[in-house]
């Protein structure tokens, strides 16, 4: 028989979404009626930009004429789409990068776990915890940590707890590590990071040789013009950072598919005794194991830079966040202790009473029928906390504060 690849075996069997999916479904049984409201699962619920579907659509009808049909296209994606991000994302923000040091792909989550592709086993690696449980996940799967114990954490991984205890900063780590993620806002906390704190991990990175592997998935959502919306803003950070970054969540591109890797031409690795670019490396993963995001989908992608696309987006990330406000708000009202949705589409919640994340998970759901997503399921840290995404209709999410506020 085939061997199969044994590290999968030490993920956790219970996994969370598929776990939340298996308690609605028990409850909407015995419940037939229930009308419930999904607040649970991070995913975009408005329609996609205007500009981006026209886009689209005249980059089909190209594709059916004899001069603008296209084949395969760059694995490292259009030099247009490049060009437009490197000016609109990082140019125009004081950042020096270059469309060549973008890389345009499908997802932030399969390059997030990609990039392990190019980096060493030996690495001694940093999460915060609660954390994006896929940076975690990957690490397992690919034979770099050992086994998980009772609280879900994994031998050889390192843990940075970011809780209301240390004001959801992740604190710069006394011992040293080889790559540390970091995701800022993050998610599931909906902290961010200021300024300083990101000097601070830049200047620790510098010192010990590590590489910061930084999620910007949400920077759209900063409205507190102080927070960096890249660690490329941070002086140095050229020699010591990658950035993922996605149109999933400010473009609602999450079922269209596109997003990008910055990966600075000055940044270095070692094998043995000699230094390696890790853009060379990168760029050679990609053309042998990837071959580009589809055409139209990248003139969609495009489309997010032009002004109409501009105003459009900006519309889209203000009504998710005019939704946080009021879960904020309402939350805060009905006496919850609520951190996040100032800056981030997550509310980050304290249960109530020293409950357990899935305690109220299940109060919530009977109470209510609103579903929630535990906040242990994102870490051992995330233990006692709840977290409510924006991501939902104005209606749907004013109906759920009702209910919510009707508890007590
Ligand atoms: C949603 C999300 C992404 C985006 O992933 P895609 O694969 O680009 O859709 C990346 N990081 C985090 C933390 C997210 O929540």
């Amino acid at each position: 028989m085939v061997q199969v690849n044994a590290d999968y075996l030490k993920l956790k069997a219970g996994y969370l979404f598929p776990e939340i999916s298996r308690r609605i479904k028990e409850f909407v049984s015995k419940n037939p009626n229930a009308d419930l409201i999904r607040l649970g699962i991070g995913d975009v619920t408005e329609p996609l930009p205007l500009a981006c579907r026209e886009a689209m659509k005249a980059a089909i009808e190209e594709m059916g004429t004899d001069e603008g049909f296209r084949g395969y296209g760059p694995e490292q994606g259009y030099e247009w789409l490049r060009e437009s991000i490197s000016i609109h994302d990082y140019l125009s923000r004081g950042c020096e990068i270059s469309a060549e040091e973008i890389f345009i792909s499908d997802g932030s989550k399969c390059d997030s776990s990609n990039i392990l592709d190019i980096l060493g086993k030996e690495n001694r690696i940093a999460v915060t915890d609660p954390v994006y449980p896929v940076y975690v996940d990957t690490n397992v799967m690919t034979g770099r940590t050992g086994e998980a114990n009772s609280a879900g954490e994994y031998k050889g991984l390192s843990y940075i707890p970011i809780n209301s205890g240390n004001g959801f900063e992740a604190a710069i780590p006394k011992e040293k590590f080889d790559l540390i993620y970091l995701c800022f806002p993050n998610n599931p906390t909906g902290a961010v990071a200021t300024r300083e704190q990101l000097v601070s991990w830049v200047k620790y990175a510098k010192e010990n040789n590590s590489l910061i592997l930084f999620d910007a998935a949400y920077e759209a959502f900063i409205k507190d013009d102080s927070i960096p919306h890249s660690i490329f803003e941070i002086e140095g950070s050229k020699d010591c950072a990658i950035e993922f970054r996605s149109f999933s969540k400010n473009a609602g591109f999450t079922g269209t598919r596109c997003a990008f890797t910055v990966i600075p031409k000055s940044l270095k690795g070692k094998a043995g005794s000699e230094e390696v670019d890790l853009w060379s490396l990168w760029n050679r993963r990609q053309s042998t194991k990837f071959n580009g995001v589809s055409y139209v989908v990248q003139r969609g992608a495009e489309a997010v830079y032009t002004k109409e696309g501009q105003k459009q987006i900006k519309k889209l990330v203000s009504f998710y966040m005019d939704n946080a406000q009021i879960i904020k708000s309402d939350l805060t009202t009905a006496g919850f202790e609520v951190f996040g949705a100032i800056n981030a589409p997550y509310a980050w919640i304290k249960t109530p009473n020293k409950m357990s994340s899935w305690d109220f998970f299940d109060f919530l759901l009977e109470k209510t029928n609103v579903v929630g997503t535990p906040g242990s399921g994102f870490g051992a840290a995330g233990e006692g906390y709840f977290r409510l995404s924006a991501f939902n209709s104005r209606e749907n999410v004013e109906k759920a504060m009702q209910r919510i506020l009707k508890l007590n």
